[in-house]
């Protein structure tokens, strides 16, 4: 386990805040792969929680993207409240998302995180070429580097942002659905899912329904 101090702590979305700490020395990852973060806080002692890294090797630091549940006093609730100067503790690498060839990528909220540090890595190796973004919030505010990715994918019509709690011109209306992915998706995809249980159920679903085998759509199992 490595205890790295805190660099910076942003809000970032609604409930969101961008974390940026001390890299250890020759910390290396995979983009898409995540680790459990621990808090030297009695109420959490052995009780860490798994969050993605969305840096890249070639920054100084490590990133997270780190979402608060309002309704509750969990662990993310006394994480936010943490200073520059303060530290945490995180543990070995471990995820299944990781890049496996061009795909639709579909993600609802902070499931966007394994995504994002995935199409940092393509933009640095030339663009996100013709992969796919779905991307799932309630409401314009809670989107996740909102400008990033539309310019990430400015060179790309496979690009959409959807709104369930909030009608807004320039936006799609609702959640992911069937008739989402038959519009967007391209034979040979890979479907990358990523999100609450039920998205990645649900959705994985419509994808084997669709002709997809186990290979072809990555979550994290
Ligand atoms: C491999 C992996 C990587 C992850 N990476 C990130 C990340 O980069 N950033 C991040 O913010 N979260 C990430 N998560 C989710 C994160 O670990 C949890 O949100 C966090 O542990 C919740 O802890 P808590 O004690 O604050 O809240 P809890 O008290 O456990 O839950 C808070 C409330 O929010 C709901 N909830 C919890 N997680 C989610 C979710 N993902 N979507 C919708 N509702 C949820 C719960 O049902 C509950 O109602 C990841 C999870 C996994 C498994």
């Amino acid at each position: 386990m490595d205890k790295v101090k805190i660099i910076s702590n942003e809000e970032i979305a609604n409930n969101v805040r961008s974390f940026k700490v001390e890299k250890p020395k020759g910390y290396r990852f995979v983009p898409g792969q995540a680790v459990k973060i621990f808090i030297e806080k009695k109420e959490f002692r052995d009780d860490g929680h798994p969050f993605t890294l969305t840096s890249l090797n070639s920054d100084n630091f490590l990133e997270f993207f780190i979402k608060q549940y309002p309704e509750s006093d969990g662990f993310t609730k006394t994480l936010h409240l943490f200073n520059p100067g303060d530290s945490i503790l995180i543990d070995e690498l471990f995820g299944s998302i990781i890049y496996k060839g061009t795909g639709l990528f579909l993600a609802a909220g902070s499931g966007i995180t394994p995504f994002i540090s995935i199409f940092r890595d393509l933009i640095n190796r030339g663009g996100v070429s013709d992969n796919g973004l779905l991307f799932s919030n309630k409401t314009f505010e809670d989107i996740i580097l909102y400008n990033e990715i539309k310019k990430m994918f400015s060179h790309n019509d496979r690009l959409v942002f959807t709104l369930s709690q909030e009608e807004r011109t320039g936006f799609a209306y609702g959640r992911i659905n069937r008739w989402m992915l038959r519009r967007y998706m391209q034979s040979g995809d890979k479907l990358y899912i990523c999100g609450p249980k039920s998205f990645v159920k649900n959705l994985s679903l419509i994808a084997y329904e669709f002709g997809k085998s186990e290979n072809d759509v990555i979550f994290e199992r």
